[in-house]
């Protein structure tokens, strides 16, 4: 009997040794990971120029408080704003401690111009922005918050696509807009550039904030560094998480100059974030994503995975019902439950994970190679002929 609660329906399988995109368990047996921890391990299983960041630093230093300099801490936060829109970066430790943390910048920002009331945020029903009590509840999903009372106030939600109902629900109390510009869970719906954009324009026009939550579709893994930079706009705040750490915890927060000034000594913080451990980790990984041509061979890669993909749903247009996506977060949506196909794959030593909509999530190491892509259409293709014979 495991002493492990209960929150978690877990596959029966475990591993040992992982390599590159590859899992092997006890007994040698080698799985095609297409799942990478949900995007966390952006570099693969035992990345050597990972391993070697970590042993080094873990033999000079693990842990600082940050009432004292951290350089390692100074360097990634430098790396995230030469790349990219921020000027300033707030680390933490996971994916929800960031949204949460978004949350407190773009609310204090306003605190600090003086308006109290201008607190609450916009988000899109059933998204997803992490499991703590603020980020449930930005996530307008009935089945997150249940049992998890008394409600907490201050975030609105808009449907998907409902571009009049988001329009409505902006007042003089809304601070910011929370989307992520690929919802992850949500089903890989991609939210198009001219979306964005106009995103962006109601902001500007309404004296909002735009916060985009890149945490599952940021670090690389859409082939830009971050997915909104397709629509070449630029947010106030992005909390990120996931593939910085490459598979060590590392969340942070990134925003302007212009929001950062609210944030004052003792407005927030936290105890592990960006300690020298987890910063030597995350400097190793912003190191691998730029250099020259790591992004453009994730777009080539996903050029080819996604027209392959496409090819096998034209065969089997009644199993597969769209190929979605951008970079190396894709889904693969079915016209049924996708359990079943997700068993059969694993059977087939390809591991993928669900998302809602029916979607089977493929979310290969942004390092993966063609053969590799090629092993896994191979399965898939195998899944989708046994599916048919089956019916
Ligand atoms: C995974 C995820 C989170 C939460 O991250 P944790 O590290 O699990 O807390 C938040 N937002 C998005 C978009 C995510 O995909």
């Amino acid at each position: 009997m495991s002493s492990l609660a209960k929150n978690y329906k877990r596959r029966n399988l475990s591993f040992n040794k992982g390599k590159g995109s590859f899992l092997f368990t006890k007994r040698g047996i080698k799985y095609l990971d297409f799942v990478q921890g949900i995007a966390v391990n952006s570099l693969g299983h035992a990345n050597p120029n990972l391993v070697k960041a970590i042993n080094k630093q873990s033999k000079k230093l693990w842990h600082v408080s940050n009432s004292f300099i951290i350089p390692e801490g100074e360097e990634l936060a430098k790396k995230l704003t030469n790349k990219t829109f921020a000027d300033a970066v707030i680390f933490q430790n996971s994916g929800t401690e960031a949204t949460e943390a978004a949350i407190k910048v773009a609310r204090r920002y306003f605190y600090s111009l003086g308006k109290q009331k201008k607190n609450r945020i916009l988000c899109i029903k059933n998204s997803f922005h992490g499991r703590t009590i603020a980020a449930i509840n930005a996530s307008g999903s009935k089945k997150m918050v249940e049992g998890f009372g008394p409600k907490v106030g201050g975030f609105d939600h808009f449907k998907f696509g409902n571009h009049k109902e988001l329009k409505r629900k902006i007042t003089s109390k809304t601070a910011a807009i929370m989307i992520e510009p690929i919802m992850g869970e949500g089903g890989i719906k991609v939210v198009p550039s001219w979306c964005l954009k106009e995103l962006r324009k109601i902001c500007n026009q309404k004296k909002i904030l735009l916060i985009l939550d890149e945490v599952q579709c940021g670090i690389g893994r859409s082939g830009k560094f971050f997915s909104y930079e397709y629509a070449n706009i630029k947010p106030d705040i992005v909390p990120i998480a996931k593939g910085i750490g490459g598979g060590f915890p590392i969340g942070a927060v990134l925003m302007t100059k212009k929001v950062s000034k609210a944030m004052v000594p003792g407005t927030h913080g936290s105890t592990f974030g960006g300690n020298p451990l987890a910063m030597s980790v995350g400097n190793a990984v912003m190191d691998e994503i730029f250099k020259k041509g790591f992004l453009s061979k994730v777009k080539s890669n996903s050029k080819y995975f996604i027209s392959e993909l496409n090819k096998i749903k034209n065969k089997f247009p009644n199993i597969i019902k769209e190929i979605r996506g951008t970079g190396l977060i894709l889904g693969m949506q079915l016209h049924h439950d996708q359990t079943k196909f997700i068993q059969s794959l694993m059977k087939n030593k390809l591991l993928t994970i669900r998302a809602a909509e029916n979607v089977i999530r493929i979310l290969p190491p942004l390092n993966v190679n063609k053969n590799e892509i090629n092993i896994a259409l191979k399965i898939i293709n195998k899944v989708c002929e046994g599916y048919k014979n089956n019916e």
